[in-house]
């Protein structure tokens, strides 16, 4: 039928898979169509290296859906991503994620509240970078003010590269609303060094490939070192991801990070786990 000698194979796999993807792709439509409907955020610990107290928080979205029981993110956004949903979900977690950081400024003051941003939230349909989500973050802010610098957005270091001049300026603008930035996932794909010269980085997450026990080299161990160098020397500030162990720990206190991320201080919890947790250390 594709003509051209061409032979394809079927199989019930793939069957199966597009068949699991159409329910996924309807159901998440619905949710979104339903305010968001089923979605949620937890919250998982930054804590400062050297005392173990807390000092932010990264907001992760669940989605609860009796069809996908235990779906995680890293399955459903890419989805969202693909067929045009991210921005309303996007901004869905962008006010819930300021609202909750309001209330929980009460308990933990001077918290920062950090918020993951997909690419296709900042890229309009012609491929440009767009300021929609600018005007919304300025209009959040002004209803519940954090602090100067305490939301963060996270840009992962392969969106921020292949745009590095228009991120560069939209981030600039972030800036000037007192947002800071955040590169989440360094170090993996491009070593793009090139982003802490040419955008206004707060904050850089190293990702957790580097701090693993099992196959760690002695190149990660100095990779760490010269990455915590490098930021402290432009400003920007380390937080190490990932985070499993106490040996995991020590590595990253030795390598001189500012903050960490990992099951070893907490995994992603609601705001009331985390007042439980949190509240009577502070
Ligand atoms: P990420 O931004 O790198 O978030 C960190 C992920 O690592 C989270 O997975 C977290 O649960 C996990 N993690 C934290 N500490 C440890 C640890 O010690 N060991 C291990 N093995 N894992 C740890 P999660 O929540 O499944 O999120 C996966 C990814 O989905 C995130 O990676 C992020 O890229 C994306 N994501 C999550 N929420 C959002 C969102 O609201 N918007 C967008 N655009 N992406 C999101
Ligand atoms: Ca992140
Ligand atoms: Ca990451």
């Amino acid at each position: 039928k594709h003509g051209k000698n061409r032979l394809c194979f079927f199989s019930q796999e793939v069957l199966d898979d597009s068949e699991r993807s159409s329910e996924l792709i309807l159901r998440l439509q619905e949710s979104v169509e339903h305010g968001c409907a089923g979605f949620t955020l937890l919250y998982q610990p930054q804590v400062r290296a050297q005392t173990g107290e807390l000092h932010g928080v990264e907001a992760l979205l669940r989605w609860n859906c009796p069809e996908f029981p235990g779906i995680g993110p890293a399955e459903f956004i890419p989805v969202l991503e693909n067929c045009g949903l991210i921005r309303r979900v996007g901004k869905w977690a962008m006010h819930e994620a300021v609202l909750q950081a309001h209330r929980l400024q009460q308990v933990f003051p001077g918290l920062s509240m950090s918020v993951n941003v997909s690419y296709k939230q900042l890229v309009d349909l012609d491929g440009g970078v767009e300021e929609n989500l600018l005007d919304f973050v300025r209009r959040e802010l002004e209803a519940f003010p954090l602090g100067d610098g305490r939301l963060i957005i996270e840009l992962t270091e392969s969106c921020v590269i292949d745009r590095l001049e228009e991120t560069a300026q939209l981030m600039e603008r972030f800036h000037q609303l007192g947002v800071g930035v955040a590169v989440d996932d360094f170090g993996t794909g491009y070593t793009a060094l090139g982003i802490l010269k040419q955008m206004p980085v707060d904050v850089v997450k190293v990702d957790r490939s580097f701090v693993q026990s099992q196959n760690r080299s002695e190149f990660d161990e100095v990779f760490l070192k010269f990455i915590s160098l490098l930021c402290h020397q432009v400003g920007a500030e380390v937080c190490q991801e990932g985070v499993e162990d106490e040996d995991e720990y020590r590595l990253v206190l030795a390598a001189q990070a500012d903050y960490i991320q990992g099951f070893w201080f907490g995994r992603p919890m609601t705001v009331g786990q985390l007042i439980e947790r949190f509240e009577k250390k502070q």
